[in-house]
């Protein structure tokens, strides 16, 4: 009776989703009463956020108060690498898990200064699919595509393009030597996502992290306009 034997597991997850969802109900009260815009930035593996990440707080500077919260499977390799920049960091590991939890991201606030009117970046863990059906509490989503990965990605994970703010286009200095339509990954994630801003980056050039860091600066912090 495979039907019956399937229903306990269908029940199991909607009440993990259901415990997650009311941390993240919990994560995002605490983000509005201290007025920080929390950016929940996820990817394939390999795409560069943790190196936009590095190549943004070093623009931002003292301009806003910072904080991160660096998602992964194992190691605490990316935290070293955004400790590096002065700017707080926790590293939280998921143990093999392939999605950051919104119980994994209050344990992380706890060990870190609140940056109080400014910006805490999530970096999740490397995946397009996972991460998009666990709501963090975060203030809004931004997801990041690399020109060395396919152009189609939107339409093949457009669950995890429908609810960002923003695609950030990464490596772009490689673009001469790929075979990537910008033009067509930006009409596919335009097509599912009509409002979605998008910002051609690259963070050994420099190119498009101006604009991008203005963007972020002017982020509305309530998030009235964010959230699954
Ligand atoms: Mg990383």
């Amino acid at each position: 009776m495979p039907s019956n034997e399937q229903r306990p597991l269908a029940v199991l997850e909607r009440k993990v989703l259901a415990k997650n969802d009311q941390v993240a109900a919990q994560n995002r009260q605490f983000f509005r009463e201290n007025d920080v815009v929390a950016l929940n930035l996820m990817s394939a593996p390999g795409s560069g956020k943790t190196r936009l990440l590095e190549a943004t707080l070093g623009r931002l500077g003292d301009r806003t108060p910072l904080a991160v919260l660096e998602g992964d499977v194992e190691t605490a390799n990316d935290a070293e690498r955004v400790a590096r920049t002065g700017v707080p960091v926790v590293q939280l590991v998921t143990s093999g898990a392939c999605h950051l939890e919104a119980s994994l991201v209050r344990e992380g606030l706890d060990r870190l200064p609140v940056p109080r009117g400014g910006l805490l970046f999530i970096e999740n863990v490397g995946n397009l699919v996972c991460p998009a059906s666990f709501d963090l509490g975060e203030t809004h989503r931004i997801v990041c595509v690399s020109v060395t990965e396919g152009d189609d990605k939107p339409e093949k994970y457009p669950a995890m393009f429908r609810k960002a703010l923003a695609m950030v286009l990464t490596k772009m200095d490689l673009l001469p030597h790929v075979d990537f339509e910008v033009d067509k990954a930006v009409a596919q994630a335009r097509a599912l996502n009509p409002g979605v801003q998008v910002f051609l980056t690259s963070a050994v050039t420099g190119e498009g992290l101006d604009a991008w860091c203005d963007f972020l600066l002017g982020l509305n912090r309530t998030g009235d306009d964010a959230g699954p």
